[in-house]
């Protein structure tokens, strides 16, 4: 599985969906905007293992905020829900307000249209996430996907029921260790979070999120194969539990 990946921003997206399918792979094709939904939900039309999110990224809401009509629109049609979030680097923190609004837009039609299941970014912002999150307890399942926040942080989103979906660049520093080994091992899913997510200078491919797993299995000393099967037990009671 890859359960967070930008299908349609690898350069060659028609090549990448065949590749999951002939390897059976389940991946959750994310968007970053609205607009971009019909080209991307497109690609996954006919491969039944391509699940297509529909979102809004909070580091475009700057840009695209005039979109979250659209999303209110769109939403009605889709299962999932994503990227979207908050983002409270230095670079975006700028456009804190319009993030806000769209995060909170996003939440809010989600509660209206009876919940979704989300996969969030929470980068330095987690804290705030998880505020916002407790404000729209109806608007869905949310995932964190490369939860990076604090221990704190991560009890109280394991007591708010969020799932966590881990790459493989998560687990090379004792940080994202740390809190891979304090996650709920009931809730998480594996994630490339391609192509932006890169090891050498080459984006990760959807089918090596599973490398995430032989790190995992260390940090919960567990065997490999076991860990293996228990998320993919969670994947599929995540994707049940969201219809
Ligand atoms: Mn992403």
């Amino acid at each position: 599985m890859d359960w967070h990946c930008h299908v349609d921003l690898y350069p060659d997206p028609r090549g990448i969906v065949k590749e999951c399918v002939a390897r059976d792979l389940l991946v959750l094709s994310v968007t970053n905007a609205p607009s971009a939904w019909a080209g991307t939900s497109s690609l996954g039309r006919d491969a039944r293992c391509i699940t297509t999110a529909l979102g809004l990224h909070p580091q475009l809401a700057h840009q695209r905020h005039r979109e979250l009509r659209l999303f209110e629109e769109l939403v009605t049609e889709v299962n999932w829900v994503g990227e979207v979030g908050l983002d409270g680097s230095p670079e975006f923190l700028p456009h804190w307000d319009h993030q806000m609004k769209v995060f909170e837009g996003v939440l809010r039609r989600c509660t209206d249209v009876g919940g979704r299941a989300m996969s969030l970014h929470s980068r330095q912002a987690a804290t705030k996430v998880l505020d916002i999150l407790q404000v729209y307890p109806k608007a869905g399942t949310p995932i964190l996907h490369w939860f990076s926040g604090s221990l704190k942080d991560l009890k109280r989103a394991d007591a708010l029921g969020c799932w966590f979906s881990v790459g493989p660049i998560m687990l090379r520093g004792a940080r994202g260790r740390l809190l891979v080994g304090n996650m709920p091992r009931e809730r998480v899913v594996v994630e490339s979070d391609g192509p932006f997510a890169q090891i050498n200078g080459s984006p990760l491919m959807p089918w090596e999120s599973w490398r995430a797993v032989d790190d995992i299995a260390r940090v919960w000393n567990t065997p490999v194969e076991e860990t293996r099967e228990r998320i993919r037990l969670n994947l599929s009671r995540l994707i049940e539990s969201t219809g």
